[in-house]
C-alpha cells in the first residue's frame, strides 16, 4: 500500500450518518448470489488484491454517496428481487450503515448476502471493524477470504473465486440455492451509456 492509500484507510473522509459511499449499485442481477438481487458496491479497501475485480473501489474518498433510506427505497422498487449483495470494496468498514440497510430489506423479505475480504474469525473478534456484529447479525450468506489469484477457481460449479475463499450460510432456508458460480458475469448498460460488468470472473477492460 502507497503512503496516500494508507492516509486514506487510517483517516477515511467522513460519510454522514445515514448514508453510504457506493462504487456502484445495479437494480438486478442474476450472478451475485441465488435468484434475483440487488447489488451495492461499497467505496473503499485497503487490500489492494492483485487482479482485484473492482481495483476503482480502493479508494476511500466519497464517492456516491446515498442515503440508506433511498437505497432501501430503490431495492425495493424491484419486485423481482429476491435479495441484496453487499460487495466492494470492503462491506465491513461500512457495517453500521449496512447492518442498517439490511434491517429494512429483511424486514420487506428480502435475503442479504455479503463478500468480505475479512475471515469470518475476524469479524467476530474483539478488534472487528465497527459494527461487524451488527452486520453478521442480519446476513443470509457470507463469502469470506480476499482473492488470491493463485489459487483462482475457473468452475461452472464453484460460488467463489479463489479457493481460499468460503461460503458460510447462515440462512438454511438457502441450503439449495447456491446455483451461481464464479465464471458468470453480466455486462449492465447504465443509463448514461456507461458499461458496468459484473460477475466474478476478472475481466479485460
Ligand atoms: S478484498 Fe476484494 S475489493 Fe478488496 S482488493 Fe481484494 S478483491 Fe479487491
Amino acid at each position: 500500500m502507497n503512503s496516500q492509500s494508507l492516509q486514506q484507510t487510517l483517516n477515511p473522509p467522513q460519510i454522514p450518518a445515514s448514508y453510504l459511499n457506493l462504487m456502484g449499485y445495479v437494480n438486478e442481477s442474476a450472478v451475485n448470489g441465488p435468484g434475483c438481487r440487488a447489488v451495492v458496491w461499497v467505496q473503499g479497501c485497503s487490500r489492494h488484491c492483485p487482479d482485484c475485480f473492482n481495483p476503482e473501489s480502493w479508494s476511500f474518498e466519497l464517492n456516491q454517496l446515498i442515503s440508506i433510506e433511498d437505497l432501501a427505497l430503490k431495492i425495493l422498487s424491484n419486485p423481482r428481487n429476491t435479495g441484496v449483495t453487499f460487495s466492494g470494496g470492503e462491506p465491513f468498514w461500512q457495517a453500521p450503515g449496512l447492518a442498517k440497510l439490511a434491517r429494512q430489506v429483511k424486514a420487506a423479505g428480502l435475503t442479504v448476502m455479503a463478500f468480505t475480504g475479512f475471515s469470518l474469525e475476524k469479524l467476530q473478534a474483539p478488534n472487528a471493524p465497527a459494527g461487524a456484529t451488527e452486520l453478521l447479525e442480519q446476513l443470509d450468506l457470507l463469502i469470506d477470504g480476499s482473492y488470491i489469484k493463485e489459487l483462482a477457481v475457473h468452475s461452472p460449479n464453484s460460488p467463489v473465486s479463489s479457493s481460499n475463499q468460503r461460503l458460510h450460510i447462515f440462512n438454511p432456508q438457502l441450503q439449495d440455492k447456491i446455483t451461481w458460480a464464479s465464471d458468470q458475469i453480466e455486462i449492465h448498460v447504465l443509463n448514461n451509456g456507461d458499461r458496468l460488468v459484473t460477475g466474478y470472473r476478472r475481466y479485460e477492460k
